[in-house]
């Protein structure tokens, strides 16, 4: 397979979203204590959708209710103290570079997270293409066709690797990626194998 260019998703993919789990709480109690309101009562009005796990999204909540910086306060405190990055990362992507490859994120987060956590581990890469770039979610063409004009991008040549069925593997099959679905982030190392 001649990939020069490496997609990855984010969540769930590069990192342990269990940090979400973490925060939580404390985020609901801060909306709670700042706005007077019931927040998930407040996320079902504003017609936020839950995720897997049966959450809201806490950085769309606070992003809705204009509590950006209070939210980005308690995350960053805890993206400190917790080790998020999953195994193996590091030296993937290093041993990617060593071969010429172009490496993008490609993730439904927020610009400014994917950032804070690249920051902590001091990770580069080429760019990082999220949803403030596309203006949407990757459940919709607008998404792909937005990344693949952003970047120059030829399908053919790239390999999307992520942990989301829908959004990691048919979607961007519509537009030509190859794809990678990983069930566990172990199975990252095989793409060194390609
Ligand atoms: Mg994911």
């Amino acid at each position: 397979m001649n990939v020069k260019t490496y997609l990855f998703d984010f969540d769930d993919t590069l990192i342990d979203t269990k940090i979400y789990v973490e925060i939580y709480q404390p985020i609901l109690d801060m909306i709670k204590e700042k706005l007077k309101i019931d927040p998930l009562e407040k996320a079902k009005e504003l017609g936020l959708t839950k995720n897997k796990f049966a959450r809201y999204d806490t950085g769309d909540l606070c992003a809705e209710l204009g509590l950006l910086e209070e939210y980005y306060e308690i995350l960053e405190k805890e993206i400190k103290i917790r080790d998020v990055l999953h195994d193996n990362i590091v030296n993937i992507f290093k041993k990617l570079k060593k071969d010429n490859k172009i490496i993008g994120i490609v993730s439904n987060s927020m610009r400014r997270t994917i950032k804070l956590y690249f920051d902590k581990y001091e990770i580069n890469v080429d760019f990082i293409f999220s949803k403030d770039d596309a203006d949407c979610q990757k459940y919709k063409d607008e998404y792909w066709q937005v990344l693949i004009k952003k970047h120059h991008l030829n399908p053919k040549e790239c390999l999307v690797i992520g942990d989301h069925q829908h959004d990691d593997v048919t979607m961007p099959k519509k537009f030509g990626f190859k794809t990678m679905l990983i069930k566990n982030p172990h199975e990252l190392k095989n793409i060194l194998k390609n």
